[in-house]
């Protein structure tokens, strides 16, 4: 079924129940009314000319719009391309130009930045953006403009549409290089959504609490497709993370489940009005994204009331979930592992080398086929054929192990493997040392050009507050405990590492730096 489809069959299911809550914007509409409005919009997107299969960019953040705008677009087949707010000229340019976007939907700027000033200096390089629908100007002439269009035209559009259509494009996070768009089909993500959301017991009484951005699948996907599959309501809490007020929208809306990365829930945790705030309604929620520190799950659970939150591990490429926690799993399991895989779903760890499968319990590169992985790279058939085998097989690049029960544990990334001497090292494994020395509060632990030995291996280390120690104590902690191959040579202390904006470390970043300083 296409995502206008299952939709259809919730709002007939629970057409008074809450769809869509936007305290900001003082929004809140029902499923019928969330129906209606996605018609009004699939209708005015029409109006410019827009058919199935061309590209719509939608670049803003979070608000009630985008959410009308992402489900318009499933129900008139149009591929949206979801657009980071947080993108400047030249990362604009590539995206609209790579995936020729036709019209674009944006809001009027983002904190400080003026989109439109942004825009223009790389329209002209666009040649195929014909319109602009700047939300907080045309949105009400492009409702009029829609209401000339009859519901029948768009039913019959509607009609012709396939499960296994394009209709979305999401550029990856750039974590590890120049953003790939990731395309999407209506099968992916809807199928995607129902298997997180029925792992974590939604139904129409849950209201999920969304802080992450809805232009990552984290927020379109673990959230909106969960919530429209099993008729429980999105809560959106902003157009940037803001830790007081996600407490106070839990608190105020009675929100049953929760969502962030890692440093999301860290930095509720360490607020100073925390304590003040009552999470008594939450049950569940999703960490994801990065690995989660044992501590800081344990806060989750016990102070915030998830007891079922779950962990999830995935990529844009597949939906993007592959592997998940069940509420029941223990404590262990919930800290240590990205929990099983998913029905209809398989998964596989191989050494990358030979392409067999390890023994259990053993390193090597996770790969998964199913329904969730995408159709392709948009124009992109070279990088599409570097990741998909003709098995079907997506090479995740991930590093993993799988122990006998079927619990997975990523360990990292192939390309951060530090190549030191024909000897390769998991910077995990020292990360995971070092964490333990009391001065430590994070480390990132990368290879750096070395004239011996090709690379050797860098630390970034980031001290808890009003610590202080020196590289030599550090080393000294590590002699005798870790090979001295793998003990860091060189070292750095930092306040902070260079994150993407879903908040992942991008080691590719601190490799650059550290060359440059080191040489
Ligand atoms: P790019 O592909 O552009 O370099 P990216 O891989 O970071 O960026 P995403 O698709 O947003 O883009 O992120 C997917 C990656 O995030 C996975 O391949 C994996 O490395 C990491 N990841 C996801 N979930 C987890 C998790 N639970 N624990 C550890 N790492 C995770
Ligand atoms: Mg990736």
């Amino acid at each position: 079924v296409t995502i206008g489809h299952k939709l259809k069959e919730t709002v007939k299911q629970f057409p008074q129940r809450e769809a869509l809550s936007v305290p900001y914007q003082n929004y809140s509409v029902n499923y019928k009314q969330f129906w209606q409005q996605i018609e009004e919009v699939a209708k005015g997107i029409l109006s410019y000319g827009i058919k199935k299969g061309d590209r719509v960019g939608i670049w803003s953040a979070n608000r009630y719009e985008w959410v009308l705008v992402q489900f318009a677009t499933a129900r008139i087949g149009a591929i949206m391309v979801n657009i980071n707010p947080a993108y400047r000229a030249a990362e604009l340019k590539y995206a609209l130009k790579q995936s020729e976007v036709k019209l674009l939907i944006m809001s009027k700027g983002f904190r400080k930045t003026d989109y439109m000033a942004i825009l223009n200096e790389v329209r002209a390089a666009c040649i195929r953006l014909r319109d602009i629908l700047v939300i907080d100007k045309h949105w009400q002439t492009m409702l009029e403009a829609g209401k000339k269009i009859s519901t029948q035209e768009l039913e019959e559009i509607e009609h012709d549409l396939q499960f296994d259509d394009p209709i979305n494009i999401q550029y990856t996070s750039g974590t590890t290089g120049f953003p790939k768009g990731a395309t999407l089909t209506h099968h992916n993500i809807l199928n995607n959504g129902y298997f997180i959301g029925r792992r974590l017991g939604y139904n129409e009484n849950d209201k999920v609490c969304i802080p992450v951005p809805l232009y990552h699948c984290f927020g379109m996907v673990l959230a909106n497709m969960a919530c429209i599959t099993h008729g429980a309501c999105m809560v959106l809490t902003g157009e940037a993370f803001d830790a007081e007020v996600v407490m106070q929208t839990v608190q105020d809306q009675k929100c049953t489940s929760l969502y962030g990365v890692p440093l999301m829930f860290i930095a509720q945790l360490n607020h100073p009005r925390f304590p003040e705030f009552d999470f008594s309604s939450l049950r569940t929620g999703i960490m994801a994204g990065a690995s989660c520190p044992e501590s800081t799950m344990k806060d989750v659970r016990e102070k915030m009331n998830m007891k079922q939150v779950g962990i999830c591990y995935g990529m844009t490429e597949t939906s993007p979930v592959s592997t998940q926690t069940f509420v029941d799993d223990d404590d262990y399991r919930r800290c240590t592992t990205v929990g099983r895989v998913h029905p209809h779903i398989e998964i596989k760890i191989i050494d990358p080398d030979t392409g067999k499968i390890v023994p259990r319990g053993s390193k090597g590169e996770l790969c998964t086929r199913g329904y969730s992985v995408m159709l392709k790279y948009w124009n992109n058939p070279e990088a599409t054929a570097s990741v998909i085998d003709e098995g079907g097989w997506m090479h995740t690049g991930d590093l993993a192990q799988m122990d006998e029960h079927g619990y997975v544990k990523i360990v990292g990334r192939i390309k951060d493997l530090i190549i030191r001497g024909g000897e390769n090292i998991s910077p995990f494994e020292i990360e995971e040392f070092l964490l333990n020395h009391p001065a430590v509060k994070d480390i990132q632990v990368i290879g750096v050009p070395d004239f011996k030995y090709g690379e050797e291996v860098m630390a970034w280390v980031i001290l808890k507050n009003g610590m202080q120690v020196k590289q030599e104590e550090l080393k000294k902690y590590c002699q005798g405990q870790i090979a001295t191959f793998k003990i860091p040579k060189h070292w750095k202390f930092v306040a902070e590492f260079p994150t993407t904006v879903t908040g992942k470390v991008r080691k590719v970043e601190m490799r650059e730096i550290s060359a440059r300083e080191i040489s």
